[in-house]
C-alpha cells in the first residue's frame, strides 16, 4: 500500500505571486486505485468552460494538460480504468476537473457538497463546472458522522488502509478533509479548509473565514497536538512537488 502525491494543476496567482501546485493523492488500497481530488481534467485544457477560462485568468492556471491526473498516471504505467474510487473534498473545478477522465469510477463525496452544487448559494460557489458532472458520475453520498478520529467528528470510508471523511465545512457547504492512514502515521488533505502550503499564519484571520472558511484555528492547535499527522493544503508551493522528485 503506498500514496503518492501528483501535482494535478499548476498555478501563480497575480498576487501574492506564488506558484502552486494542486496536490493529489493517488492511493493504493484493497479496492485498487483511489484518487483523491482530481485537479483539472482534459477537457479543462481542450475545451475549457467560460467560467474555468475566467478563473485560470485570475489565478494564472497554466495550460499543461501533461498535468492532468489520467496523463500522469498513464505516465505512471497505470491504465485509468484502474481508479475505481475517487475522492472529493470538494466540487470546485480545479479539485474534480478531472472526473471525466475516470467515467468508471465510484464518486465519493459528502450529500452537502453535492446539494451545494446543485444550487449554490453563495459567491464561492460559482465555482463549480457541469461540464465536470454531464456524464453522470456514479455518486457515492456519505453524511452521517459515524466515528472519531483522532478526536475529529469523521466519517469510515470504505477502504484499507483506513481513509476518512472528516466534514470541515464553510470553503463550501459540503468541504470535507481527507485523512489517510500512511505507514506509522497518517496524512491529513484538508484541501481548502487550509491556507497553501498548510502554514497556518501565512493569510490574516478575516481573509482566511472569508475564502477557507473558520477552521484555521481549531485546526492549528489540533495539528499542534498531532505531530504525526502530516497536512495538506488544496494548493502547495510548486517546491513541495520538487522536493517529491516531482517536476512541475
Ligand atoms: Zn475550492
Amino acid at each position: 500500500m503506498s500514496v503518492s502525491i501528483l501535482n494535478c494543476a499548476a498555478m501563480s496567482p497575480w498576487f501574492p505571486r506564488w506558484h502552486l501546485g494542486t496536490p493529489c493523492l493517488l492511493v493504493e488500497t484493497d479496492q485498487g486505485l483511489v484518487l483523491v481530488d482530481t485537479g483539472l481534467g482534459l477537457h479543462d485544457y481542450e475545451h475549457p468552460s467560460w467560467m474555468v477560462r475566467f478563473f485560470c485568468l485570475i489565478f494564472g492556471i497554466a495550460h499543461d494538460p501533461e498535468l492532468a491526473a489520467v496523463r500522469q498516471l498513464t505516465r505512471l504505467g497505470y491504465q485509468p480504468e484502474a481508479v475505481q474510487h475517487i475522492i472529493l473534498t470538494h466540487l470546485h473545478f480545479d479539485h474534480a476537473g478531472g472526473l471525466p477522465d475516470f467515467p468508471q469510477a465510484q464518486t465519493h463525496i459528502h450529500r452537502r457538497e453535492y446539494e451545494a452544487m446543485q444550487h449554490p448559494r453563495t459567491w464561492i460557489e460559482l465555482a463549480y463546472d457541469r461540464l465536470d458532472f454531464a456524464h453522470g458520475p456514479h455518486w457515492v453520498f456519505y453524511e452521517q458522522q459515524t466515528a472519531q478520529w483522532l478526536g475529529l467528528d469523521a466519517i469510515r470510508l470504505p477502504f484499507t488502509p483506513e481513509m476518512y471523511l472528516v466534514p470541515l465545512f464553510g470553503h463550501t457547504r459540503g468541504h470535507c478533509g481527507v485523512a489517510i492512514q500512511d505507514g506509522e502515521g497518517w496524512l491529513f488533505q484538508c484541501a481548502d479548509a487550509l491556507p497553501t502550503n498548510a502554514q497556518f499564519d501565512l493569510t490574516p484571520d478575516w481573509l482566511n473565514r472569508l475564502v477557507i472558511g473558520p477552521h484555521v484555528p481549531r485546526l492549528r492547535a489540533w495539528a499542534a497536538a498531532h505531530p504525526e499527522v502530516r497536512l495538506l493544503a488544496g494548493h502547495m508551493g510548486s517546491s513541495f512537488f520538487a522536493d517529491k522528485g516531482f517536476s512541475k
